[in-house]
């Protein structure tokens, strides 16, 4: 970086020097968000509201495409219901916010702020389903959900958070299972195909799965520093919540039997993982298919005459093609260019006297920096097959980096060194024992992030206590 542009970027702290810094930088310069009065609460900002909205809509378009209906339940779960499920209660009472009061009077039972809604949607369903007909029943809900945490950080831990959650109950346990393996596959490509994440994809330990559930799936992602995050997460219940909320349909043959369902969320967290993924020491870098703005107009000696004519003229002729911008402030250009290099923007066009005069644009995009000058004519081709090409080389880098990023540790010795050197997804083989996980927790940091679908034999024996394995875990500290 040339120091002429580095003084642009002051703001902000290179990420090799300490990641966790640029990381609050850049959420900070590029305008995302801001810190509620509140702690751990956060106000998110046209800026990455705009972001997130592009995410939600294509999540919710897939969500009505595979059958669900958007529904809108309660802020407010009353003490009873939490109760219900004990696993569940047990896995969210530390993180529960409690209404104990309304106006001056105390309340007779304490309410929670939801943490989730499974004891809601269970409540519901116990007194709406009553014959085979009524399922499967598929309901999901755009919600904010409080969790009182202990350490936040803007995105990736917030006491309140904005995610969807889908709530299903199905006649049987692989009608459920089929679901939970649906809506993971919806994640996946959400997350790789428009965010431009590769992921992992999994199940759960029983250690990590969701408080209440038969089992978890997940989708992990590797961030730029070589954590982990958990990206999204599908749950099978199997008949856990029905019996405990009494939830019984007659089937075909008038015989009552108990409902399966699963639950699945993706939340504001994954703005955490674009940031960390695609991020560099100039700024956010959006991927293409979710960038609110997808080209910024700059011109340059705007002051010219014709000069700002053109540039609108531009603005108007892309308009339908792309989500094109116009800044026609009295900013500097140089001022400009570093502003949208700092929000991601993935392809600037600057357009000059000059280039008016030779008919022509030029392109730079914010992944590479490259520069490329097109005739006008040709950008009307050439600017939706930039933006791909952007959106690939997003996916493609991130797909390097987690392959250099994933090792191989057939003992404990390996495990730490090349956790310790390379840090990343470590693959190793699993007894099943909880005790091994923890032990590798509280020896390494790293926790188990998933079970590979697709597994291989990597050594016979567990990683940690040398007995007989039983599967391939990849393990990581994770976000
Ligand atoms: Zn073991």
């Amino acid at each position: 970086m040339g120091k002429k542009n580095k003084q642009f970027v002051e703001n902000v702290t290179a990420m090799e020097d300490d990641f966790a810094r640029w990381y609050t930088d850049v959420v900070k310069q590029a305008d995302l968000v801001d810190y509620g009065p509140v702690r751990g609460t956060m106000i998110i900002k046209p800026d990455g509201f705009a972001i997130w909205e592009n995410i939600r809509d294509e999540l919710d378009r897939q969500i009505k495409a595979t059958g669900h209906s958007n529904v809108s339940f309660p802020l407010f779960v009353p003490e009873r219901l939490l109760q219900k499920e004990k696993d569940h209660v047990e896995g969210f009472a530390p993180e529960v916010a409690w209404v104990t009061h309304g106006g001056e009077d105390k309340l007779a039972e304490r309410i929670a702020v939801r943490p989730t809604s499974e004891a809601l949607f269970s409540d519901y369903y116990s007194k709406n389903i009553h014959s085979y007909r009524d399922l499967p029943m598929l309901y999901n809900q755009w919600a904010n959900v409080v969790r009182w945490e202990k350490t936040t950080r803007p995105f990736l831990r917030s006491s309140e958070f904005h995610w969807q959650e889908g709530h299903t109950a199905h006649a049987t346990d692989a009608d459920a299972s089929e679901e939970t393996d649906r809506m993971l596959g919806v994640y996946a490509d959400v997350v790789e195909n428009y965010l431009a994440i590769p992921v992992y994809k999994g199940r759960k330990t029983d250690k990590e799965k969701f408080a209440g559930a038969k089992y978890t799936l997940t989708i992990e992602a590797l961030m730029h520093d070589g954590k982990a995050l958990q990206s999204a997460t599908s749950h099978h219940f199997g008949s856990g919540f029905a019996e405990a909320f009494d939830i019984t349909y007659l089937d075909e043959n008038g015989e009552s039997q108990f409902v399966h369902q699963t639950s699945w969320g993706l939340s504001t967290r994954i703005m955490g993982a674009l940031i960390m993924v695609h991020g560099d020491n100039r700024g956010l870098v959006v991927p293409p298919q979710i960038a609110p703005t997808q080209a910024m107009i700059v011109p340059v000696a705007q002051h010219k005459e014709g000069v700002l004519d053109k540039a609108y003229d531009l603005r108007d002729e892309m308009k339908d093609l792309v989500r094109v911008g116009i800044d026609a402030s009295d900013k500097k250009p140089g001022w400009k260019f570093n502003e949208y290099e700092m929000k991601g923007i993935p392809v600037r066009i600057e357009m000059g006297p000059k280039d008016i005069e030779k008919d022509q644009v030029v392109l730079v995009r914010r992944d590479t920096g490259e520069k490329e000058f097109v005739a006008r004519t040709d950008l009307e081709a050439r600017l939706p097959v930039l933006l791909d090409e952007i959106q690939q080389n997003l996916f493609d880098k991130a797909l390097a980096h987690r392959v250099e990023k994933t090792s191989v540790a057939t003992d404990m010795d390996e495990f730490k060194q090349t956790l310790d050197q390379k840090s990343g997804f470590i693959k190793a083989m699993w007894c099943g024992d909880m005790s091994c996980e923890e032990k590798i927790k509280e020896d390494t940091g790293a926790t188990s992030r998933l079970i590979p679908f697709e597994q291989e034999s990597i050594a016979d024996t567990c990683v940690c206590c040398g007995k007989e394995a039983k599967e391939l875990v990849y393990w990581a500290k994770a976000y």
